[in-house]
């Protein structure tokens, strides 16, 4: 399988509830590398460019509203097959039906509050990733340093 890079934001509900820690963890757990990371408070403009895919849906201005309720955690992942083992962990869009053991399962409240979001494809990672970091932002150096 294809080493990928994926996109991932720890979402404003997440940070709320003291969960990213956790979060964090199952990623490092997962073998998924951290490449890069930010903690920031998105902008209204920032969510509606972001989220610009869903501005006809009826559910868009409630979603920029969250999402700019309170600091995410914007990250770069990279693995074997990175972007659905991404998606994986973190189950169906729907907290309320997310099996227990996903972090929507166990993070999420409902179908918005739902604690993390993932790139659906590799195209959509590109300009995500792009969204949020500088080249010069992502480390791309993976192994361990000798002690
Ligand atoms: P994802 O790829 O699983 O994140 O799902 P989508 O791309 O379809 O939706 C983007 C985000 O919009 C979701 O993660 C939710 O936070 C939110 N969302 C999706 N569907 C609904 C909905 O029906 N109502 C509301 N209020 N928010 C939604």
């Amino acid at each position: 399988m294809a080493v990928e890079r994926t996109f991932a934001i720890i979402k404003p509900d997440a940070v709320k509830k003291k969960v990213a820690g956790q979060i964090l963890a199952r990623i490092e757990a997962s073998g998924l590398e951290i490449l890069a990371m930010k903690k920031i408070q998105l902008s209204e403009q920032g969510a509606k460019g972001f989220y610009a895919v869903h501005k006809a849906r009826p559910f868009f201005a409630d979603l920029v509203q969250f999402m700019t309720s309170g600091p995410v955690v914007a990250l770069v992942l990279e693995g074997e097959g990175a972007i659905k083992k991404w998606r994986d962990l973190m189950g169906p869009t729907n907290s309320q039906q997310a099996p227990k053991g996903t972090l929507r399962g166990d993070f999420g409240t409902d179908v918005e509050q739902n604690a993390t979001h993932g790139s659906d494809a590799p195209e959509t990672a590109r300009l995500e990733i792009s969204y949020f970091f500088n080249a010069s932002e992502i480390c791309a150096v993976t192994e361990a340093l000798p002690a």
